[in-house]
């Protein structure tokens, strides 16, 4: 802990405390834990972060007294980086209506924030609580990852299990990102653009931003530039693909596809695609992509007539029957999901396979093409990224 009350009662914060009293007079003074009123003391660091410690723990502080270095140098950068960024801001503060204490508070253009600084396992369901909690009070948490927990496998490719995925969230334009910090670099880090390859596997930028080039707005609301690699996004494919026949993942996906004799490694290439708001369903692109053509198109007669709702319906019940998985903590609305499709449908109209005959009415206009050997699908595949990335359309 960074904050204690001294024998006054008054909130002290060890790194004022250190200034003002010297090193040699903390040992002196008398230090209260303000959640259980138990006796603490000071931790004096050289190395490590000087800090507050229980004598004798209580189980209400575990969790607090328990915090890492890491943590705790995170939180104190954070704290000061926050208090020439606004006027009002608060270390650990005892929220008692909903007994959780926050590692930072403020206050920024009438609204208040909570940050939760996050470097160790926590489920999803406290975090939900959590969560929840701040809202009931009208605070907006913040939920930062702990650099320390940013799997980055590659340049542009990060794993990010369901811990992690938590903290994914959306900017005000509707882009999605996920914000982290490192007190080993004194930065923020910045992974922007999540394009889902699979659950977990997702293609990204990945921004380091000292703490000197950051405002407060930009980390409340980050703008970036939309990007995209296609060759890294096409390897990434056909690795998510690679691994669903070598494992026999989802098996009732390929089953449905071998009763339709299709295979897997020959689809159309618009089957897999990085779509604005793919992010919003947990099951791969490939996956829910294909099951679209499936229940909309294949087999279908050339122009029959489609629009977003009734696709949605049929998404719907592979959803029910867990064909499809919805990223839970995300929460997609019916409108989220509504607007996922028409991304889709867009594509497709873009690939003529349908027409927009009205507005959200489609006519399917040609058939669904599926390449007859890996060679073929291939150079589909290169094409079809080659006029898309050309047109610059869908996640432009
Ligand atoms: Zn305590």
């Amino acid at each position: 802990m960074l904050t204690a009350k001294n024998q006054w009662g008054e909130t002290v914060y060890i790194g004022d405390l250190i200034k003002k009293e010297g090193v040699h007079r903390l040992r002196d003074n008398h230090y209260f834990c303000p959640l259980c009123k138990g006796k603490v003391i000071v931790k004096l660091g050289v190395q490590r972060i000087s800090h507050f410690a229980h004598v004798h723990l209580s189980p209400l502080c575990v969790e607090y007294d328990r915090e890492s270095m890491y943590h705790m140098q995170a939180k104190m950068q954070l704290f000061k980086w926050l208090e020439t960024e606004c006027s009002k801001v608060e270390l650990e503060v005892f929220l008692p209506d909903i007994r959780q204490r926050p590692d930072l508070m403020f206050t920024f253009q009438g609204n208040t924030y909570c940050v939760e600084y996050q470097c160790s396992l926590i489920s999803k369901e406290i975090f939900e609580k959590r969560t929840n909690g701040y809202l009931s009070s009208g605070l907006i948490p913040l939920w930062i990852l702990g650099a320390n927990r940013v799997p980055r496998k590659q340049t542009n490719l990060i794993s990010l299990p369901k811990f992690q995925s938590l903290f994914i969230k959306k900017n005000n334009t509707g882009g999605w990102y996920l914000p982290s910090y490192c007190p080993k670099l004194k930065s923020f880090i910045s992974i922007t653009n999540l394009h889902p390859l699979s659950p977990h596997t997702m293609q990204c930028d990945y921004n380091v931003i000292p703490q000197s080039q950051l405002h407060l707005p930009q980390w409340l609301n980050p703008i970036f530039h939309n990007t995209f690699y296609v060759s890294n996004w096409r390897k990434g494919i056909q690795q998510v693909k690679d691994n669903i026949i070598r494992f026999q993942t989802h098996y009732l996906f390929l089953q449905e596809l071998y009763r339709n004799q299709l295979h897997l490694y020959l689809l159309p290439p618009y089957v897999g695609v990085p779509l604005k708001d793919n992010l919003l369903l947990e099951t791969s692109p490939i996956i829910w992509q294909m099951y679209v053509l499936l229940d909309n198109l294949f087999l279908k007669e050339v122009g029959s007539i489609l629009t977003k709702e009734i696709v949605y319906k049929r998404l719907t019940k592979r959803i029910n029957r867990n064909h499809i998985e919805v990223r839970n903590h995300v929460k997609p609305s019916v409108d989220q999901l509504l607007t996922l499709i028409r991304e889709y449908l867009f594509l497709l109209t873009k690939c003529q396979v349908l027409k927009e005959i009205n507005p959200n009415v489609y006519r399917y206009e040609n058939p669904l093409s599926f390449p007859g050997t890996i060679s073929e699908a291939s150079s589909f595949e290169e094409q079809f990224y080659n006029n898309i990335t050309n047109e610059k359309i869908v996640w432009y």
